[in-house]
């Protein structure tokens, strides 16, 4: 939203020309993309050229459309059937720019600015992040920094905004000063400087110089002092009073020590005067925790308070997702990166491909690498890299690559640009392979993963692997290091996908799997899952499949014992199993009353091996059960010694599911079943915030209607709007697992990080939610469950729990799994 701003203004701003139609209106938006406009009469189309197209290719549509108003080219031909005002100008990304200086002129309340070579994304958006707990924030849209991606990012501010949070980057030299006219940050913040996008420089010396220019008008500028060349740069541009520095090393603003402990990290910063403050963040790896010192820094110098900051710490959410698994056509595999564009990238993609399940054959599709150095040397390291992680077949798209192909297999192919490789994928050209898509923005790779992956409906649920990671550490934490983790991954690995979840587990060095029913474990099984899997309910007729993908059945009454004894006699085979043990649950399972027998059926089948012996408490989740499980236990413990004592050998013993392991640490045993706290819910309730939520459940809005007071919504005519009001219809409903009983206000989604309420009955495939407070399209995300709406409160809404929200969501809805 812009201040409103009429013809002879935007004359006055870009310099330009009206012609044709006269417009008397107020422009309030701006758009550069003929797909996004909302509002027709107040916007303002910009037709900028692209290396793709020319936005004023789109304006007898847009006329169409209802827009009124263009901003052309000088040679931009005019046409009087066009039923508009043309505001010519020699440039239309400059005027652009001058619109956007224009506007942040209005905006006079402290703006940041942000560059550097990494890290500015998530420096901004945890910054952004901790000053939202006192103050309204305006920030770029992800890493909206470039010539183009700053105008809109300054078009998002809104005057009701406190603070704005703005990136900037460059690739080449020049392109800061337009940048920096335009933020005119009052505090920046130079995050460090890398060799990246190096080629559009000459030294480092120059890229930093040329980044530096977007503080020319700075007030102070926060800048850590230990990358030397930096600190040179800086100190020598700056006066002292406008800088604020930071260092592991005395003689900074603030002198910084770290101390990792156990998943956290503190932070301690000391001031020249000696004040001393103590931070605490959620992670220890050394980038994060500069990018988070960058953000404290920058929170002292705006004035944050120490428990305020602190709180925002507390609470910091991963930024940007890079590399996405998605599911492709034909039973293929994506690896979504197509955000890369150095060496380095493709090391740590190429990782993750690595360890993906073993499908057909390894397929790189990579672009060239837009990286400093020299092109021999790079290649033949990138050819390196394709034989040592035994890559199939190779897709270059570029001309640098192209020439360079000789490095390459035989199996090399080549396409000069992304349009050509897209003209040649015809929908069968893979099958069952797994597919890293890596490239360089400018590439557009994108377009490539969407012609390739499964097209489902808009919804999705998206697994966060690094969360997954999280919480299988933490637990594996609580134990000690020789016990076993058994996970649980029945019911679709509680929703998330069980082939993804166990192959990520494998990685992670999971011991044991298991699975409610033998289909499940087959199907793991031929998805290349390895690890040694326990059938927790399987029934004769599955006998068979159980012996031909090594499937270890639960073996739970004297009857069961025998039909697979007699089974394992006839066919003279070997089978694994686990004998579950009742000791209060009353679902399945020995009690005490079959020992005896179940010790005469050991003796007489030898041909099964009790693999383990376990049993389930019906109540670690709760306090008030306390006692009972404590019961349970002991009795486990008298069974097992009964059936022990008649084993030559030592069979794995365990009780203890995701809330055992936290409540009853002491009887962890040889082994413990992970089932719900992987997925990121502490049912106990003590160790909520250790845990991080793994997945997001998202949808799209499929339309948004004004409703007049007195109309009703949905069937039954449940949803009432008295005064009027506005809705969104969502792409998802019951039959994708959105539960009915959130029907009537019970429930909520999130759009633009507000609440939207259902409105209505949620029908089978949609659902209509009241967005009258919120500035929504078409189009637009509605987050359904994730972070910021947790799966307990959710579940408590409606009387249920997060493991029925969680299973309930259907198959047709999509997964995608990401490493952040
Ligand atoms: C599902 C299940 C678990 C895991 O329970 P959570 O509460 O999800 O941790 C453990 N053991 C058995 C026998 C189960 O059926």
């Amino acid at each position: 939203m812009l201040s409103q701003l009429s013809i002879a203004q935007l004359e006055k701003i870009t310099g330009g020309v009206a012609l044709g139609q006269e417009f008397s209106g107020l422009i309030s938006q701006i758009s550069i993309d003929s797909r996004q406009i909302v509002q027709t009469d107040t916007t303002l189309f910009v037709a900028l050229r692209g290396a793709k197209a020319d936005g004023a290719d789109y304006i007898p549509a847009l006329v169409c459309k209802g827009i009124r108003c263009f901003l052309v080219h000088l040679d931009w031909k005019e046409n009087p059937e066009l039923k508009a005002t043309f505001i010519r100008v020699a440039d239309t990304r400059v005027a652009l720019q001058a619109i956007a200086a224009f506007q942040r002129s209005q905006f006079e309340k402290p703006v940041v600015g942000i560059t550097g070579s990494n890290g500015k994304t998530i420096v901004k958006e945890w910054l952004g992040q901790v000053l939202s707990h006192s103050y309204t924030i305006a920030k770029s849209p992800k890493s909206y920094n470039s010539q183009v991606g700053v105008p809109l990012s300054i078009f998002g501010i809104q005057p009701y905004h406190q603070v704005a949070l703005l990136e900037a980057g460059v690739s080449k030299c020049g392109e800061m000063a337009a940048l920096g006219q335009m933020i005119r940050p009052e505090l920046g913040i130079f995050t460090n400087i890398g060799t990246a996008h190096q080629e559009g420089f000459e030294s480092l010396g120059q890229k930093i110089n040329e980044k530096l220019q977007l503080f020319a008008k700075s007030k102070l500028l926060i800048y850590c002092r230990d990358q030397e060349l930096v600190r040179e740069e800086v100190e020598n541009r700056f006066e002292q009073d406008r800088l604020v520095s930071w260092s592991a090393s005395p003689g900074a603003d603030f002198s910084v020590s770290v101390k990792k402990q156990e998943g956290l990290t503190k932070i301690i910063l000391m001031k020249s005067d000696l004040s001393t403050f103590t931070f605490q963040v959620p992670f220890t790896d050394s980038a994060s925790i500069e990018n988070i010192t960058h953000v404290i820094v920058a929170a002292l110098t705006l004035g944050q308070r120490f428990a305020s900051i602190q709180a925002g710490l507390d609470h910091l959410k991963p930024v940007d997702m890079r590399l996405t698994l998605k599911p492709g056509l034909n039973d293929s595999l994506l690896i979504d990166d197509t955000y890369n564009n150095d060496l380095a990238g493709l090391k740590v993609a190429l990782e993750f491909l690595s360890q993906q399940r073993p499908k057909r054959s390894k397929i790189l599709i990579l672009s060239d690498l837009l990286q400093q150095g020299i092109p021999e040397k790079i290649y033949s390291e990138v050819a390196q890299l394709i034989q040592s992680y035994e890559i199939d077949r190779v897709i270059g798209v570029g001309t640098e690559i192209n020439r360079l192909g000789d490095f390459f297999p035989d199996s090399f192919e080549n396409f000069p640009n992304t349009e050509r490789l897209l003209q040649s994928l015809t929908p069968d050209a893979f099958q069952n392979d797994l597919i890293l898509i890596t490239g360089a923005r400018s590439f557009t790779f994108e377009r490539v993963v969407n012609r390739l992956q499964q097209r489902i409906h808009g919804t999705t649920l998206e697994i966060n692997l690094n969360a997954l990671t999280h919480n299988f550490n933490f637990f594996k934490k609580q134990v000690k290091p020789d016990t076993k983790m058994m996970v649980m991954v029945k019911a679709f690995a509680y929703g998330g996908g069980a082939a993804e979840i166990a192959n990520h587990l494998q990685t992670m060095g999971a011991d044991y799997l298991a699975v409610a029913f033998t289909d499940e474990g087959v199907s793991l099984r031929k998805q290349g899952i390895r690890l040694p899997i326990m059938v927790l309910n399987p029934v004769e007729e599955s006998f068979d499949l159980l012996r031909e993908f090594d499937l270890e059945p639960v073996v739970f009454s004297p009857e069961f014992f025998k039909k697979l004894g007699n089974y394992a006699q006839n066919h003279q085979i070997q089978l694994s199993i686990h004998l579950d043990l009742d000791t209060g649950m009353h679902r399945l399972g020995f009690e005490e009353k079959h020992l005896e027998e179940l010790k005469t059926l050991i003796a007489a089948f030898p041909e099964l091996t009790v693999a383990s012996l376990y049993t389930h408490l019906v109540g670690a989740d709760e306090e008030e059960h306390e006692e009972f499980s404590r019961f349970q236990l002991q009795q486990f413990s008298q069974m097992k010694s009964v059936i022990e004592a008649v084993l030559d050998y030592k069979p794995l013993v365990h009780a203890l599911n995701s809330a055992g392991i936290v409540r009853y640490p002491e009887f962890q045993m040889d082994m413990v079943r992970l089932g719900i706290g992987l997925y990121g819910v502490e049912v106990t309730g003590s160790y909520d915030s250790a845990l991080e939520s793994v997945s997001t459940l998202k949808t799209t809005i499929s339309q948004v209607k004004s409703l007049d007071p007195g109309a009703t919504v949905g069937y039954s005519r449940k949803g009432q709007l008295p005064n009027g009001g506005k809705i969104a219809t969502l792409a998802i409903g019951y039959a994708d697992g959105y539960d009915r009983r959130f029907s009537q206000g019970k429930g909520y989604v999130l759009i633009h990080g507000q609440k939207a309420p259902i409105i209505g009955n949620v029908c089978m495939d949609m659902v209509m939610v009241d967005v009258s407070k919120i500035d929504v399209k078409a189009g637009d995300e509605a987050i359904i469950y994730g972070e910021q709406i947790s799966l307990k409160d959710l579940a408590d809404q409606i009387g249920t729990i997060p493991y029925e929200l969680l299973t309930n969501i259907s198959t047709r809805v999509k997964r995608v799994y990401y490493l952040d």
